[in-house]
């Protein structure tokens, strides 16, 4: 492993733990082992050979991480970053051969489909007329749907396809997309997530565009920084659908759609790790009789909707307990809507809320009929 990162691990565990209260894992799973520094302390441990990572219990810990970044607007401790030790010990498990059993048949199907949601991705492919249309091979942006939207949320596809049309932009798309490679990364398989990776910058540089533009932020974040990391730096602007059209809409959206009270999520990477907290909000702000409510954690603090890092299939109560902390929080303000900005977020928060009141709607799905 590497030396810097061994070191920060040592650091942590010995840290005056700032960040106890601030992992939403640890607070679903109302223990001490999963906050920071205890996944710190098993990887110290593990790496030390005094704790056993072939042991599923050990190497587990290690799962119960979002990657949400929640801890690093807590830790005051330079260089300590628990996404990245967790990915690095992740890769050691994966490497033995003693990752969790979802873990490794996840690999397998990421790896057999360049889809982490395996044959499904074929089906729902056919199954979305708009996915079928031709699609000219150049053009001046790049709409990357990312594997849940395409896949799991076509709606949210459809509706930028809508959005983009009728702001006249000129837009392609990448038929059969594999995944960006983030998932392969998150869950400690880098060498999988390479091969991604190679094959995307290939694909992006020939359709000759000059701006990528993806709802998904976990794409985006891998366009931006794990692909130059990884020497697969991709010579275009790389963008969030918010971001781009934050640009280009200055005037009042009247078309319609839904109105009323609505509360925004800042999806975890699009705001503590793309930094990006005002786009939705002034974009959900132009739409005529929406009212914005603000949920009781936001911005910086917003509460992770359970659905990143792979937690789903290691830690699935932990996961959905945190999507319905999420939608109570949502329910208190009141609002009938809740707009987020990431489809994976979208698909978690819509389970919590199958027998809510409250709708869960992508931004793009609720700026489409506000257009007109
Ligand atoms: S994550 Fe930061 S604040 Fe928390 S225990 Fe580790 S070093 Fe300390
Ligand atoms: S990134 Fe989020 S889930 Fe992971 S340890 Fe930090 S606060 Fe907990």
């Amino acid at each position: 492993m590497r030396a810097d990162l061994l070191e920060s691990i040592k650091r942590c565990a010995f840290c005056p733990k700032m960040c106890r209260f601030a992992c939403p894992v640890a607070r679903a799973n109302k223990d001490e082992a999963t906050i920071p520094y205890g996944l710190c302390t098993v990887a110290d441990l593990a790496l030390a050979e005094k704790l056993d990572l072939a042991e599923p219990s050990v190497a587990g810990l290690l799962y119960a991480c979002t990657e949400c970044r929640a801890c690093r607007e807590y830790c005051r401790v330079e260089g300590v970053d628990l996404v990245e030790i967790c990915r690095a010990v992740r890769a050691e498990t994966v490497a033995r051969g003693i990752a969790p059993e979802p873990v490794a048949r996840f690999h397998q199907k990421l790896q057999a489909y360049h889809n982490p949601y395996g044959a499904r991705a074929r089906h729902a492919h056919e199954k979305v007329p708009e996915f079928q249309r031709a699609f000219s091979r150049k053009a001046r942006v790049l709409y990357y749907a990312g594997c849940t939207a395409a896949v799991a949320q076509p709606e949210i596809v459809v509706a930028a396809f809508r959005v983009l049309e009728r702001l006249g932009v000129d837009y392609t798309v990448l038929p059969g997309a594999w995944c960006c490679g983030l998932p392969a990364l998150s869950l400690g398989n880098p060498g999988a997530a390479q091969e991604l990776m190679a094959h995307n910058l290939q694909a992006i540089q020939e359709t000759g565009c000059q701006v990528v533009v993806s709802g998904c932020p976990s794409c985006v974040v891998a366009f931006r920084r794990d692909y130059p990391e990884a020497g697969f730096e991709l010579p275009v602007q790389v963008l969030h659908v918010s971001q781009y059209l934050d640009g280009l809409l200055d005037a009042s959206l009247t078309g319609g759609g839904p109105v009323g009270r609505a509360t925004y999520h800042d999806p975890c990477l699009l705001g503590r790790g793309l930094g990006e907290y005002q786009a939705p909000r002034r974009l959900l702000g132009r739409i005529a009789g929406l009212e914005l409510a603000a949920m009781a954690w936001s911005h910086q603090d917003s509460l992770c909707c359970g659905g990143g890092g792979g937690l789903p299939l290691t830690w699935p109560t932990t996961s959905r307990k945190m999507g319905y902390g999420l939608l109570y929080q949502a329910i208190a303000t009141g609002a009938q809507t809740l707009v987020t900005a990431c489809p994976f977020c979208k698909s978690w928060l819509s389970l919590a809320a199958r027998k809510s009141p409250v709708r869960v709607l992508d931004l793009v799905e609720i700026l489409a009929p506000a257009l007109g």
